[in-house]
């Protein structure tokens, strides 16, 4: 069978275990069902998630004139304390910016290879928690708009780490946190414009990845060098593609390249 199509991330759905599937522009394909499967992956040329040409990626999928002017690319997407739309304030395009950042978000706790502190709208959850694969989260905080998110993000990663050790995170020497222990900790370090936003009483969420083999001396595939790659599908975790072989593959990461995909 052979498929396609630009990579963009998998989509997901919660399940046991979590079911992702790769969509391209006709066809789609449940990736869980090709497991165990030899899979050829090769690269034709880029397609910019924006304006489609066959231009370098420079991040986000998106080439870089694209990434430096599209709404969906502004700095408050990646830090969200940088939020300007509930004072009426625009970045590039405010009615989309409304639109994205005045809704209801989450502040959660996840843990992918160590507990980290992360901002979510509250439409992403467990999505965002899938794709950074965590084995464990819970949400601290909802707020009403991102900006609230940013700023309780902020205070609490004084106190926690904002990032993840993906190497760590693709292999399966984790450990299970008590996350409600942890939120109570961090509770005194909300801000006051989050504190009443804080969340009594929920329970900690957990995940379990379609991963039959982790691998133990990870080689990351850059797909754009080697033109061609071929191995037999192990597992997925977060967006990443796990072989025999110890290759992985981040899709999320390779958004925007123009693929080919046989299975064979
Ligand atoms: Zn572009």
């Amino acid at each position: 069978m052979q498929y396609e199509g630009v990579l963009q991330k998998m989509q997901t759905e919660m399940g046991t275990p979590i079911q992702y599937y790769l969509v391209f522009e006709n066809d789609f394909l449940n990736m869980n069902q090709v497991l165990d499967k030899k899979l050829e992956l090769t690269f034709i040329k880029h397609q910019c998630l924006n304006c489609g040409l066959d231009k370098p990626i420079y991040r986000q999928g998106f080439c870089k004139s694209c990434f430096f002017e599209i709404p969906s690319a502004g700095d408050w997407i990646m830090r969200p304390e940088l939020s300007t739309a509930h004072l009426d304030k625009e970045d590039r395009d405010l009615d989309y910016e409304k639109k994205v950042q005045l809704q209801p978000h989450i502040v959660y706790l996840a843990n992918s290879s160590n507990v980290k502190v992360g901002v979510t709208r509250k439409s992403q959850v467990p999505t965002r928690w899938i794709d950074q694969g965590a084995h464990e989260a819970i949400e601290i905080v909802e707020v009403p708009n991102r900006y609230l998110a940013g700023i309780t993000e902020v205070a609490l990663k004084e106190h926690v780490s904002d990032k993840t050790n993906w190497r760590k995170m693709l292999t399966n020497n984790l450990e299970d946190v008590n996350l409600e222990d942890w939120k109570e900790k961090l509770k005194p370090f909300v801000p006051n414009e989050a504190v009443d936003y804080f969340l009594e009483n929920n329970t900690e969420t957990h995940l379990e990845f379609p991963v039959q083999r982790y691998p133990e001396k990870i080689k990351s595939l850059n797909l754009e060098k080697a033109i061609s790659y071929t191995g037999v599908l192990k597992g997925i975790k977060g967006q990443y593609l796990i072989f025999e072989d110890n290759t992985v593959f981040n899709i999320r990461g390779n958004e925007g390249l123009y693929v080919g995909l046989e299975i064979k």
